[in-house]
């Protein structure tokens, strides 16, 4: 399994045991590479679903992509891997239930947005930056400031 941190592709399984509605086995992994340590699930596949991609080319449904990039956004916060398999599991879950056969890439980084907004307000921030892509750093400073004032305000 190729690690998210630093793409070297063989990784250590450390732990192994199901999760706890037993639908799942989760696997502490760790990286032959730079050592860092991440959680893989072995599930079964519930529907198949397509992701859209803006550029409209499409792509089957990958959960691990979704991993990846929630774990680069949280990386070295302190967030704990449990909320962010939570996170993760919870997206999934959302999308199943959508009934849909597609779902469009903006809808899934929404849900992503929506959930890391919720964990921790610079996984968020770094998430929502590459994700928005923000052509100007203006842009950024105005959409980071209204995080700062979200968190103030306690939501
Ligand atoms: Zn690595």
């Amino acid at each position: 399994m190729r690690c998210p941190f630093c793409a070297h592709d063989n990784s250590q399984v450390k732990d192994s045991r199901p999760s706890e509605d037993n639908t799942s086995i989760r696997r502490r992994r760790q990286c032959e590479g730079c050592g860092a340590r991440f959680t893989t699930f072995e599930r079964v596949q519930l529907r198949e679903v397509t992701v859209v991609k803006s550029n409209d080319r499409r792509e089957p449904f990958d959960r691990a992509k979704i991993e990846q990039s929630v774990a680069l956004a949280s990386r070295k916060r302190p967030v704990a891997q449990e909320r962010l398999d939570q996170l993760v599991s919870g997206i999934q879950r959302q999308i199943e239930t959508l009934g849909e056969n597609e779902v469009s890439s903006r809808e899934i980084g929404e849900m992503v947005m929506e959930g890391l907004r919720q964990l921790d307000s610079v996984a968020y921030i770094r998430f929502a930056s590459v994700y928005r892509d923000f052509a100007q750093a203006r842009d950024f400073e105005e959409f980071a400031s209204s995080v700062a004032e979200m968190s103030r305000r306690g939501q």
